[in-house]
């Protein structure tokens, strides 16, 4: 019997919409589909194991890619459609569909490859990684690789212009009337938001690095700190209205982890060649690594990124910082969703500002 928690979260993944909505975000689709289309050495002939298959795309990637068997577990009700999908490419020799909570099935054998689309808004929404890594832990060979394989959590400073129009600004005068007191849980809740790249105004600083070869449950209910640098020209200053949070992922050809600089190209081709992308598998055996962006310099993604808006503006003069600490827990009422706590404080050029502001929001 699914606990409360897992029984809404998997009925809103029974519905259509929900997938098709992922399956139309191509950004998302096609970098699994380049990856496991572009790296042979890693798929042909390997036994897969596909957590939250969903429809089954990543599972038929999988298949097309030369996989000799696929187990596509889902727990949620769509299973049945998904058979008949696989059925329909003919795929059900390879794909074997198995429905239920991936840590209550049983696999008879371990896996070369882990593929799993589990990530949610600012990342961890959903906190479905969990079950990724306790399916890692049980059936992934020692050598076998996840993918991605490699997630980061990044945040930066924010003008939120549009935002603080749209949605704070529009209750001091609906048709004429101050509705101020709608604002609130602007302040209270994390805003999911398409922002456009020219509102970021700070150096961006990364909150979390998660290596999903090594990474354990306990790692992703966190606190650390966090600096960005204010980034006005000289003699300008430049006012932050949110924090903006979002994340990049990496598919790597190996288990190794990506360094934080290494650049892994992102949204490297064009919308039209998209869907060519992954008709085929890649014939010769060069490993492919491949990476995407959810954040504002990327192609808008169906996560779009998480803002907290601050009650009170930053402003900040060139060179200027502010230093944080940012933690992120399971929230105690319903553990798929997250308290995100920031504490910050502006550090100026000469003078150390002694204030430090705390507010609490909940995505
Ligand atoms: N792989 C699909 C769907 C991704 S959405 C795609 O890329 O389009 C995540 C899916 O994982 C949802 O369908 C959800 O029901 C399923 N899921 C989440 N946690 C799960 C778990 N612990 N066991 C099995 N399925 C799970």
């Amino acid at each position: 019997k699914l606990r409360d928690d897992d029984s809404h979260y998997f009925d809103s993944y029974a519905e259509n919409d929900i997938h098709e909505i992922m399956l139309k975000d191509t950004v998302r689709t096609v970098s699994y589909g380049r990856y496991i289309l572009s790296n042979p050495r890693i798929f042909r002939g390997a036994v897969v194991l596909d957590v939250g298959c969903g429809t089954g795309i990543l599972s038929m990637f999988a298949a097309r890619a030369g996989a000799k068997k696929v187990y596509a577990v889902e727990a949620s009700g769509l299973a049945t459609k998904t058979r008949e999908n696989i059925k329909r490419n003919g795929l059900d020799g390879i794909i074997e569909v198995i429905q239920g909570k991936v840590e209550d099935v049983e696999l008879p054998e371990k896996v070369d490859v882990i593929v799993s689309e589990w990530m949610g808004y600012m990342l961890l929404y959903e906190s479905m990684l969990d079950s990724v890594l306790h399916a890692r832990d049980r059936y992934l060979k020692p050598s076998g690789i996840m993918a991605p394989s490699q997630t980061r959590l990044v945040i930066a400073g924010i003008t939120a212009d549009r935002i603080w129009r749209e949605r704070v600004d529009f209750w001091s005068n609906v048709y004429g009337f101050d509705m101020k007191p709608m604002d609130t849980p602007c302040y209270a809740d994390g805003l999911v938001e398409s922002v456009p790249a020219q509102e970021v105004i700070t150096t961006e600083s990364i909150l979390r690095d998660i290596d999903t070869h090594t990474a354990t449950p306990k790692s992703l209910d966190f606190t650390t700190s966090f600096s960005i640098t204010s980034s006005a020209s000289s003699g300008s200053s430049t006012t932050i209205r949110a924090f903006l949070t979002w994340f990049d992922t990496f598919f790597s050809t190996s288990r190794e982890p990506v360094s934080p600089t290494e650049q892994v190209e992102i949204t490297p081709i064009p919308e039209e060649a998209f869907t060519d992308a992954v008709q085929e598998p890649c014939q010769g055996e060069a490993a492919r690594p491949v990476g995407f962006t959810t954040g504002p310099r990327g192609r808008e993604t169906h996560w779009r990124q998480v803002a907290f808006l601050l009650r009170q503006p930053i402003t900040l003069q060139q060179g200027e910082k502010i230093q944080g600490r940012f933690s992120c827990h399971k929230s105690a009422h319903n553990s798929r969703e997250l308290d995100v706590e920031v504490h910050y404080a502006v550090i100026g050029a000469e003078v150390k500002s002694d204030k430090e502001i705390t507010y609490t929001v909940q995505t």
